[in-house]
């Protein structure tokens, strides 16, 4: 298996992946362990190598070459130019426009666009994460502002949490906090670590959010909210539920604070009309995705995010199993 660890600037990633055999060979590595060729129609293992350098499967009988099953599968774009792009992408903290890309790889920005879009999917959150401990729980609204707009294109009764020109977006913020020793001094540092998770909601009623916490927050949890009155039908005996009264300019109850969720927040607001500017509401879910594997992945070293964006497009690795442990 490659050693993604040296990867920490575009010079070296570019000067190990310099042609096409090395980037096939390090997926054919990642993605057969020692060698035992996987056919991804059937799942049979042992499969051949043919003479032309694909595979082939002897139980249903499909040929296949290294990259089918992948996001490089059918692709004419040259393998370097992903990798590339992929640890461009990875690396720029608040993401990479099209236009940026394509003139980095040298590509047309269509050609760019369809990575960008292609490499997001590797993004998707994990249905199945469990948050526990210290939960922030937090809504706001993505969409065109309203005085902006001329008379003719406005929306009738869209002040404040409409729906009609705005999605809302809820987010929860798992929070917990290690303390680091300076092995030199000796001084003990207490650092803060966030986990989000964060999707595109219909609405923000209670009908709507309470079943996303019970699925995504384990019972026994302390869940902080905003005065939101959706949230007063959490259940008692299952959270220890903390109010911060933002709307009495009241940001921090006792220990508790909405920070790790408001962090969350400038952070894709950031992402999102730093860099792009505009979010169509087709891909809303994709960017969302995007932001959060941007802020989940942040104490996370260029090599680091690479590899395990490496190992996602591989299959072979899932965030939870590396991030959530930490906090156990
Ligand atoms: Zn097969």
């Amino acid at each position: 298996m490659i050693d993604f660890s040296h990867f920490n600037s575009i010079f070296e990633l570019t000067s190990y992946f310099n042609s096409e055999e090395k980037c096939k060979k390090v997926i054919f590595e990642s993605r057969w362990n020692k060698h035992d060729v996987v056919c991804p129609f059937c799942g049979r293992h042992h499969c051949t190598t043919r003479t032309d350098g694909r595979f082939h499967c002897s139980h249903c009988k499909a040929n296949f070459s290294v990259t089918v099953g992948t996001i490089f599968e059918n692709t004419k774009i040259p393998l370097v130019k992903w990798f590339l792009a992929m640890y461009l992408i990875s690396c720029h903290k608040k993401g990479i426009s099209s236009v940026q890309l394509a003139t980095d790889i040298h590509v047309t920005q269509k050609t760019a666009w369809y990575i960008l879009h292609k490499v997001r999917t590797l993004y998707k959150q994990d249905d199945n994460v469990q948050l526990y401990g210290l939960v922030e729980c937090d809504e706001m609204y993505l969409g065109g502002r309203e005085t902006n707009k001329h008379e003719s294109k406005k929306t009738a009764k869209t002040q404040g949490r409409s729906t009609k020109t705005k999605t809302p977006i809820f987010g929860m913020t798992m929070v917990w906090k290690t303390e680091d020793v300076n092995e030199q001094t000796g001084e003990v540092k207490e650092k803060t670590h966030t986990y989000e998770v964060a999707m595109k909601v219909l609405d923000i009623k209670a009908s709507t959010l309470i079943p996303i916490i019970n699925h995504f927050v384990a019972e026994g949890s302390t869940i902080v909210t905003d005065e939101l009155s959706a949230y007063n039908a959490l259940d008692s005996k299952k959270y220890n539920h903390v109010f911060v009264r933002h709307g009495e300019k009241e940001f921090v109850v006792g220990c508790y604070s909405t920070n790790g969720i408001e962090g969350f927040w400038g952070h894709f607001k950031r992402m999102v009309f730093g860099t792009y500017h505009f979010v169509s509401k087709a891909y809303l879910e994709r960017y969302i995705d995007e932001a959060v594997f941007r802020f989940n992945t942040k104490e996370m070293k260029e090599s680091e995010r690479f590899s395990y964006m490496f190992g996602k497009a591989m299959g072979t690795c899932y965030y939870k199993d590396v991030k959530i442990s930490m906090a156990a």
